[in-house]
């Protein structure tokens, strides 16, 4: 038993100092990658970075000019031959930047070429064979995170600027890349470490005169830093609305006109349109940006009581999906009458109302075939749709009618009006919420502490905890394998 567990901790041991060694030689090489998207274009780009990056375009790009790469002034374009094995295989631009002035805070060469697939390609093979090493996911970014260039939820931003589906996620994510979310969160920390130094003077240096705040003064000034943490977590829902995307699922018995509203809002005939019932047997998903939100719409499957197998499945399927969506688009039948089903539905939607897991938009279907009035669809369904779920919104897929208002109202469910994209500091992603909610919940258990008439320093043990979650929030402080997570998510290239 001892022999096996002393060789079992050897073998651990060779395992971690491989990886060690492997982790050297992986920052020791530069590394190289096309940072354009794959397929033909007019140019594609190469990228190398890191310590002996210029030296290896030396090897393979001929400026015009006969000076070597590596004489080339920084931050300059220069003109030239591009080589693979020895030969020239096309002519473009270098451009080279010198450390720490360059995005990745290395010394780093650009190479744009033509493009052509095979060409970027045989670029990218001179460089490896000149001495590059292949770049991962999100490598040149890591490294701008690691050398001080970016702050995490700027280098997140990176990602969003690359991935925003709209006006508004592209404005966040430039104000996030410059900066604006990590000023805030600098901001907060320095108010929460100030407030603990002088709880610390007070309690470290009893005697001194120095500056222990009266317990007023340390209330008013945690409640502060408590309002602002409070005003940033409650951006998320205008933030996610725009970068993430809101859950949301279009639910009613079938033959409502369901698919029809899911066609209408995306603009494509994407799912099956019939008239006969229980068409739509799974669920179809969709990304789509309705205003200003992104919303991630699922269209299912009715719900009612049926005997058919598959069509069950699918019923299923559309609970599941009930219960995720954070959006209920509710669909009901103006042209015909109200149906037992109907009904179940509504109390159904009532009770996921009263417990506010979803926001719900009741809306009528096919206004162009039954007017509202007196024997329309306003006598057969306004009561108790207005009772149970409030106003619904009247609406056609035929003639669009409508679907203005419902593009209106779910923008004003989960955009603020007072939020300015390009300016603020908002919350993006379920990353920085995580971390914002706990240091606004610890600076809350500090008021708790304070409000019992506790000592200082158990005020202080929380706000120490909140600062730390700050940190993490924005990359000071945050464990390896989420910042592996974070650049892993972005291409190759990046
Ligand atoms: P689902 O089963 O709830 O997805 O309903 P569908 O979208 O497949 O529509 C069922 C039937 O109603 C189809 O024949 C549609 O053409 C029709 N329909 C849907 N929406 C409207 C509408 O706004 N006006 C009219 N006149 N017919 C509609």
């Amino acid at each position: 038993m001892i022999c096996h567990a002393s060789t079992k901790v050897t073998n651990e041991r060779k395992a971690g100092a491989k990886q060690h060694i492997y982790k050297m030689i992986n920052e020791f090489y530069p590394i190289a990658a096309i940072s354009t998207p794959y397929g033909r274009g007019g140019i594609a780009v190469i990228r190398m970075s890191g310590s002996g990056s210029i030296e290896a375009a030396d090897k393979f790009f001929v400026p015009k000019s006969k000076k070597k790469v590596s004489e080339l002034e920084p931050n300059t374009a220069v003109y030239g031959d591009i080589l693979n094995d020895g030969e020239v295989i096309d002519t473009g631009i270098i451009t080279v930047f010198r450390a720490p002035r360059s995005y990745t805070g290395e010394d780093t060469v650009e190479i744009s070429c033509h493009g052509g697939i095979t060409l970027a390609r045989s670029v990218l093979e001179s460089a490896y064979i000149c001495g590059c090493r292949p770049a991962g996911a999100g490598e040149f970014t890591k490294r701008a995170f690691i050398n001080g260039k970016l702050s995490l939820s700027q280098a997140e931003a990176v990602a969003g600027l690359i991935d925003a589906r709209s006006k508004e996620a592209l404005k966040l994510s430039s104000a996030q890349s410059r900066g604006i979310l990590s000023r805030k969160i600098k901001l907060l920390s320095d108010d929460i470490t100030m407030l603990l130094a002088s709880v610390y003077a007070g309690i470290d240096y009893p005697d001194e005169d120095l500056a222990e705040l009266s317990t007023a003064q340390l209330k008013a000034q945690a409640e502060d830093i408590y309002n602002e943490l409070v005003r940033l977590s409650d951006t998320y829902r205008s933030g996610k609305a725009v970068c993430e995307g809101i859950p949301a699922v279009i639910i009613g018995r079938p033959n409502t006109g369901k698919s029809s509203l899911m066609n209408a809002l995306l603009g494509e005939d994407r799912a099956i349109v019939t008239d006969a019932a229980g068409t739509t047997r799974d669920t179809i998903e969709e990304t789509l940006t309705v205003g200003k939100v992104l919303l991630r719409l699922c269209d299912t499957a009715g719900l009612r009581n049926t005997n058919d197998k598959i069509e069950k499945i699918g019923i299923e399927k559309a609970r599941e999906k009930l219960f995720d969506a954070e959006l209920i688009l509710a669909v009901f039948d103006g042209s015909s009458k109200a149906l037992c089903e109907d009904m179940d539905i509504i109390s159904e939607l009532s009770e996921i109302k009263k417990n506010g897991s979803a926001e719900i938009i009741p809306l009528i279907s096919k206004c162009d075939l039954a007017p509202k009035g007196e024997s329309g669809t306003e006598e057969r369904f306004a009561p108790e749709l207005v009772a149970e779920l409030g106003e619904p919104i009247y609406f056609s897929s035929v003639t669009g009618e409508g679907t203005e208002l419902i593009i209106k109202r779910i923008s004003e469910l989960f955009v603020s009006g007072d939020i300015n994209y390009s300016e603020d500091a908002i919350i993006s992603n379920a990353r920085q919420y995580a971390s914002i909610c706990e240091a606004r919940d610890h600076v809350r258990n500090a008021l708790s502490a304070i409000d019992m008439g506790l000592a200082q320093d158990i005020a202080g043990l929380d706000l120490e905890t909140a600062l730390s979650r700050l940190s993490e929030l924005d990359g000071r402080q945050t464990a390896s394998d989420i910042t592996d997570k974070i650049f892993a998510s972005f291409c190759v290239g990046k």
